[in-house]
C-alpha cells in the first residue's frame, strides 16, 4: 500500500483517511531561445542565427551546474493545502522572517 504523509506538517494521510492534495510547482527561466531581438535584425541574418545558436550552447553549459527547469511535487493535508492556496510562495512567512532579523 502506498503511504502518504503531508509534506508540510508530516501528518499521516494514509492512516487518518483525510483527502490528499497534490501541489506541483515548476520553475524555469522565462527566456525564449528562439526570440530574435532588434539587435539581431540589424545584423546579417545568418550571423544573427549563429549568435542565437551560441547563446543556446551557453545555456546548456550552465545547465550542468544549475538546473534550468526544476519541478517540485508535494502531498498536502487539507489544512496545509488551504494555507498553501492563501500564500503559495510563502511570502507571509518570508516577511515575518525579515522582521525578526531587525
Ligand atoms: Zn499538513
Amino acid at each position: 500500500m502506498v503511504h502518504f504523509t503531508c509534506d508540510l506538517c508530516g501528518k499521516d494521510l494514509t492512516a487518518c483517511g483525510d483527502p490528499r492534495y497534490v501541489v506541483k510547482i515548476e520553475a524555469f527561466p522565462g527566456f525564449d531561445p528562439t526570440e530574435i531581438t532588434e539587435d539581431d535584425l540589424d545584423e546579417d541574418p545568418m550571423e544573427a542565427v549563429s549568435q542565437i545558436l551560441q547563446r543556446d550552447e551557453q545555456l546548456s553549459a550552465e545547465e550542468t551546474s544549475t538546473p534550468l527547469r526544476k519541478g517540485f511535487r508535494f502531498d498536502l493535508c487539507p489544512g496545509c493545502h488551504g494555507k498553501f492556496l492563501k500564500d503559495p510562495l510563502g511570502k507571509e512567512f518570508l516577511r515575518s522572517f525579515d522582521f525578526s532579523k531587525n
